[in-house]
């Protein structure tokens, strides 16, 4: 790709996904192929599947695709589900939604809970709707954990609560794609019954992976399920990935990056990974209070410890900002997705990352803002410092 002149430095990829790359897994990536079906490659599988069900805190089956995390999400309901089958899901933003259409096209009822773009998933909202389905015609509840589009992690032990207070038998469906190795995610405790996630945000790695963990109660309900599949299938997925192969080509690159991936996330442990997420996004929100910019997260207790969406105020255009920033210092910051074009933009503070590459990714959007002339208080990086300077 010839992108013109060149620029020395390293770009800022401050998007909340996919996210920097660490040079260990780009050399992990550059290994020569192996023999798919030989040898080699089922020890392999093995040790990537031991590890994936430490990082997702699952202990049952875990499937793994080459394809986006919309694919995992597709698969979710393709082997659970039956035509017209109910499904209850909430608007928390761009991604939730993205789901539901995907809901839609293959022929589910959907039961949309609408949402106002800055709450995550109201449990009580959840334990309401499950109590008035007396029928149980409800299938399956879908969640987002972190709302991507947002900036907002909906509290899962707590909906969990509310399906069980309600005494509902519905699938529990998670979406972990931007908070499996940010936030703390627990696929059996929380009694998640299929957990979706993608490659290219926590997990440090290009997109082109996704992932479904999946319940004994899941594996169940796909024994009757009858929406039409065949890419998708678990069956033959399970059958073959236990034997340590795949049915079909896998992206054996992707497999050595993810290798390395668990690697790097369990040697430096779950819990470090969560805290110093926790710490970059307080310091992150420090610094949007400091500007005297407001987060779009309304509630803190869904703060994310993953990315921080920003309100431009009235009358600005979050992607013009986007834009100089870009131009002037070589950083991309999210855009606002669906109907948040231009009201907000997005820092990713998630993945491969460390306290001067966010003061880096701060000092560019401060600058950004007065050159955008985004009236603001030029306090968030020092407010930001100050954080990080103290705790450790
Ligand atoms: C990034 C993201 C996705 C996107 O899935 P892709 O198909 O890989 O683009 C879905 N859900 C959430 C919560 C995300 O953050």
């Amino acid at each position: 790709m010839n992108t013109g002149a060149h620029r020395s430095g390293r770009h800022f990829l401050q998007i909340p996904g996919p996210t920097n790359l660490p040079d260990r897994i780009m050399r992990a990536m550059s290994r020569p192929l192996i023999d798919h079906r030989g040898p080699e490659f089922v020890e392999f599988t093995r040790s990537l599947l031991r590890r994936l069900r430490r990082v997702f805190k699952a202990t049952g089956s875990i499937v793994v695709y080459p394809a986006s995390g919309t694919g995992a999400w597709e698969a979710a309901l393709v082997n659970t589900l039956s035509p017209k089958d109910r499904v209850l899901a909430f608007e928390t933003g761009h991604f939730a939604t993205l789901w539901k259409n995907v809901a839609v096209a293959l022929g589910l009822e959907v039961d949309w809970v609408t949402g106002d773009w800055r709450h995550g998933v109201d449990p009580a909202a959840v334990e309401e709707k499950l109590s008035q389905d007396r029928q149980h015609r409800i299938k399956a509840v879908l969640v987002v954990h972190n709302e991507t589009s947002i900036g907002a992690t909906s509290q899962i032990a707590e909906i969990r609560k509310a399906i069980d207070l309600a005494h509902h038998p519905a699938l529990f469906f998670v979406d972990s794609i931007s908070s499996l190795g940010c936030t703390d995610y627990r696929h059996d405790d929380w009694g998640v019954d299929v957990t979706i996630c993608g490659s290219q945000k926590g997990l440090m790695l290009p997109p082109g992976l996704s992932f479904n963990a999946i319940s004994v109660k899941a594996l169940e309900a796909a024994e009757t399920a009858r929406l039409a599949k065949s890419y998708w299938d678990w069956r033959p997925l399970l059958d073959s990935i236990e034997q340590g192969f795949f049915p079909y080509t896998p992206a054996t690159s992707l497999l050595f990056g993810l290798d390395e991936a668990l690697d790097m996330l369990l040697g430096e442990g779950l819990d470090q990974v969560f805290a110093r997420h926790a710490r970059w996004a307080e310091a992150t929100r420090r610094a949007v209070g400091a500007w005297g910019l407001e987060n779009l997260c309304a509630n803190r207790q869904e703060y994310s410890n993953s990315t921080t969406a920003v309100l431009v105020p009235e009358g600005q255009n979050a992607d013009t900002l986007r834009e100089i920033i870009r131009k002037r210092f070589d950083m991309s910051l999210g855009t606002g997705l669906g109907r948040l074009k231009g009201k907000v933009f997005r820092i990713g503070h998630l993945g491969d990352f460390n306290d001067l590459s966010l003061a880096g990714t701060l000092s560019g959007i401060e600058m950004g803002l007065s050159l955008a002339g985004v009236a603001h208080e030029k306090a968030g990086v020092r407010a930001a410092l100050d954080f990080l300077e103290i705790e450790t």
